[in-house]
């Protein structure tokens, strides 16, 4: 794409209610624009790197047999009210309104009932077991504080998926499988170091949930770790007892400030039972449904690459995720910039373009600051070197390549 196209610019400001660094740096940037407190819009640079953390973690969750749905973001109150969850002193995010003949509706804050309420037409026999639906939704919380940038929302993107078993063994085989399949997804976005499958609070069915809890200081959890036999506590379950049952003593723990990037929970059968849920065995007979709940924040987790990775002069997206995969700066020269540009997009690598009648110094203060990985430049001066100046946004050294060898270099 063409920089002289981008609608979006650069800024040098940002809201002056904006705290954080995250939503600092990608409104800087052009990425994302502040409706209100805790409301982004995407605009096309944030946008790609979201689609790309998506299809991430929709390939992860493909891979182990999930299938994509949408459900709606309008929920009736009855389906809620069958789990006692309606009520806000349950639930304390709920944004509700009505319809024009009074009718009581929410708004998404999850999808556990109404996603349930809706297997419930097709999974009928054990044969029918298991089922693993997904999506990605807009979820609408009415969260009491939003300081965290992106990484909480009153409205987010997060990526929820159900699984629908009636043996309990699968059930609890699928729910490890979820674990490695998360993880995967953490790496792959480069947060696999840093990121700890965390014992935290359960809720009323089993004694602990697992968060996936990734070390930064944005975060507002705080968690137990332990490197080295990669155990990790969150400090609201941190008690004698957990220590003991994970065989770990509280002096080799190291408290840390993290960021929940993904919660999973083993409801049992306790929710498919209140809501009245169950499937017939082999001899017609009433059988009990074990429901698991997972999610990842997918705006939450950009947020933290984007604060993760940064540095001084802006952000430093890894390849994966990153809205294009090079950075070409023409400094004149447009007619070889037009050559390496069609080149590049033909063989299917991703280039912005930067075309604008600027300063070479303005294009490398914006470069620096949108975070591409490869910055390609194109000058009187590299065209005498030999070629292009190639450098990548991490490392602070350049070489000069010659153009028929970029595509080589960044693969
Ligand atoms: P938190 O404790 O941070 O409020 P939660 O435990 O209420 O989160 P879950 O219901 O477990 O959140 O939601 C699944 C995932 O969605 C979380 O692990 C997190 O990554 C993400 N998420 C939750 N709330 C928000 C939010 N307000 N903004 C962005 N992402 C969120
Ligand atoms: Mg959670």
């Amino acid at each position: 794409m063409k920089q002289s196209k981008l609608f979006t610019k650069t800024s040098k400001d940002f809201p002056k209610d904006e705290v954080s660094k995250n939503a600092q740096l990608l409104i800087k940037a052009g990425f994302i624009n502040k409706e209100m407190a805790g409301v982004y819009a995407y605009l096309p640079l944030g946008l790609r790197v979201i689609e790309k953390i998506k299809l991430i973690v929709k390939d992860e969750m493909d891979k182990i047999g999930g299938q994509e749905i949408i459900m709606s973001s309008l929920q009736p109150k009855e389906v809620w009210e069958s789990t006692g969850r309606w009520s806000d002193a349950v639930v304390d995010v709920w944004f509700k309104s009505s319809l024009k003949n009074g009718t009581e509706v929410g708004f998404g804050w999850s999808h556990e009932e109404p996603i349930t309420k809706m297997m419930k037409r097709f999974l009928i026999s054990y044969r029918d077991f298991p089922a693993y639906t997904y999506q990605f939704q807009t979820k609408l919380r009415n969260e009491l504080r939003a300081k965290s940038g992106i990484m909480r929302g009153r409205e987010f993107v997060m990526k929820d998926l159900y699984s629908y078993d009636v043996d309990e063994k699968r059930h609890l085989a699928f729910y490890d499988s979820v674990k490695v399949a998360y993880m995967n997804v953490f790496k792959r976005v480069g947060l696999g170091d840093i990121t700890y499958i965390t014992f935290a609070a359960g809720g009323a069915f089993t004694k602990y949930s697992h968060e996936f809890q990734t070390i930064t200081e944005a975060g507002e959890d705080y968690i137990y770790i332990n490197k080295e036999k990669g155990i990790a506590i969150n400090e609201e379950v941190f008690d004698d007892t957990v220590l003991a049952e994970l065989g770990v003593t509280k002096s080799e723990m190291t408290k840390v400030k993290s960021a929940e990037v993904g919660n999973i929970f083993n409801f049992g059968t306790a929710k498919c039972d209140d809501m009245n849920f169950f499937a017939t065995d082999e001899n017609g007979e009433q059988i009990s449904i074990y429901l698991g709940s997972y999610g990842i924040g997918i705006t939450r987790l950009m947020g933290v690459v984007a604060e993760h990775f940064a540095d001084e002069k802006g952000m430093v997206w890894p390849e994966s995720i990153a809205p294009f995969q090079v950075h070409l700066i023409s400094l004149g020269k447009d007619e070889e910039a037009q050559k390496i540009y069609d080149d590049l997009t033909e063989k299917g690598i991703e280039v912005l373009w930067d075309d604008r009648d600027a300063r070479a110094g303005e294009k490398f203060a914006d470069s620096d600051l949108i975070g591409i990985p490869w910055r390609v430049v194109v000058s009187e001066k590299s065209m005498a070197a030999g070629g292009v100046e190639i450098k990548k946004r991490d490392l602070a050294e350049s070489e000069i390549i010659k153009i028929e060898d970029i595509d080589k270099k960044i693969k």
